[in-house]
C-alpha cells in the first residue's frame, strides 16, 4: 500500500463560477493589487470572494514584494536574503486600490523581511493607517510574521488601526515562544483588538499536542483560530503524514471552541483567512 500518494475526494474544488465573485474579479482589474487568492490559486476564492454580500467578501493582499528572507519547510514562496526595496507609494497605492475595489474586509500579509531594520513594521503600520483613512468602513486584518521578536514592531502594528491581528503559529511542532510572544504582545498593546492563529494539520501531531497548543495559545489570550491540511508545495518539502477527514477537522473546531476561542474555521482547504470578513461579521460585530 503507497498511503499519500492520491489526494481524497474532499480536496477536489470546482472551477468558481459564481456571479459576486466574477464581479470582484472583474473590478479588481488594473487596481494594481497582488492577491493571494489569485497569485496562489486558492480554492476557497468563490467561498472568499463570491459570498451572498459583498459586504463581507475577504481578500488577502500581499505587501512588500514576493522574495522573503527565510524558507520554511513548508512553504514555497520565493527566497532571498536581500530582496528587492519597498516601494514608498505602496501604503497610498494600497488604501485608494482597495477604496475604489470596495471590498469589505482585507487581509494584508508579507513575506518576512529580516533585510530591514524593523522587518516592514512601519510599512504595514502606514498601510493600515492610510486604508482606515480613506475607507473605514473595510475591515482590516494584518497577518504578520514575528519581526524577529521585536515585540515594540509588533505593538506598533497592533495600535495601527486594526481589526484583527493575526500570527500563524503553522504548526504544533513549530509553535515557539517567540509565536506566542508575538500574539501576547499584539493583545497587550491593544486589548479590545482580536487575536488569531492558524494550525496546519497534518504533519504528524498527536492530539495530546494539539490541546496543548489549544491551551497555551488561550492562556495569551488568542480569539480565534483555523485549522487546515497542510499540503506539501514541493518533493523538497515537508511531506504530508496524513490527509485529515472533514469529520476530524469539525470535530477540532468543536474542541476549539470548547476551550473557549471565539469563533473557528476549520475544513480540510480552511487558510487562516478563510471567509474571515463573514466569520467576523457574524461573531463579533453581532
Ligand atoms: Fe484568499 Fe485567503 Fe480566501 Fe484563499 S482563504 S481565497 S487566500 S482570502
Ligand atoms: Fe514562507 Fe512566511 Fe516562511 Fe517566508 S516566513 S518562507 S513567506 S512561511
Amino acid at each position: 500500500k503507497r498511503p499519500h500518494t492520491r489526494l481524497p475526494s474532499w480536496l477536489k474544488t470546482p472551477i468558481p463560477a459564481n456571479e459576486n465573485y466574477k464581479r470582484i474579479k472583474a473590478d479588481l482589474r488594473g487596481l494594481g493589487l497582488h492577491t493571494v487568492c489569485e497569485e496562489a490559486r486558492c480554492p476557497n476564492i468563490s467561498d472568499c470572494w463570491g459570498g451572498s454580500n459583498k459586504s463581507a467578501a475577504t481578500a488577502t493582499i500581499m505587501l512588500m514584494g514576493d522574495t522573503c528572507t527565510r524558507g520554511c519547510r513548508f512553504c514555497s514562496v520565493k527566497t532571498s536574503s536581500a530582496p528587492a526595496a519597498l516601494d514608498p507609494h505602496e501604503p497610498e497605492n494600497t488604501a485608494e486600490a482597495l477604496k475604489r475595489w470596495g471590498l469589505g474586509y482585507v487581509v494584508l500579509t508579507s513575506v518576512d523581511r529580516d533585510d530591514l531594520g524593523d522587518g516592514g513594521a512601519r510599512h504595514f503600520a502606514e498601510t493600515i493607517m492610510r486604508i482606515k483613512q480613506k475607507a473605514p468602513q473595510i475591515l482590516v486584518e494584518a497577518l504578520t510574521g514575528d519581526f524577529a521578536g521585536d515585540l515594540e514592531m509588533v505593538g506598533l502594528v497592533a495600535r495601527s488601526g486594526l481589526d484583527v491581528y493575526a500570527h500563524n503559529v503553522e504548526t504544533t511542532e513549530e509553535l515557539t515562544p517567540m509565536s506566542l510572544a508575538v500574539l501576547k504582545a499584539a493583545k497587550e498593546a491593544k486589548p479590545e483588538l482580536i487575536t488569531k492563529t492558524s494550525i496546519m494539520l497534518g504533519l504528524g501531531e498527536t492530539e495530546a499536542q494539539l490541546f496543548a497548543t489549544l491551551r497555551e495559545l488561550r492562556a495569551v489570550g488568542v480569539d480565534v483560530v483555523t485549522f487546515g491540511q497542510y499540503m506539501r508545495p514541493t518533493k523538497r518539502h515537508m511531506k504530508v503524514e496524513e490527509y485529515v477527514t472533514p469529520a476530524t477537522f469539525e470535530l477540532w473546531r468543536q474542541r476549539a471552541l470548547d476551550e473557549g476561542f471565539l469563533y473557528c474555521a476549520s475544513g480540510p482547504l480552511v487558510r487562516s483567512s478563510y471567509k474571515a470578513g463573514e466569520a467576523f461579521i457574524e461573531n463579533v460585530l453581532k
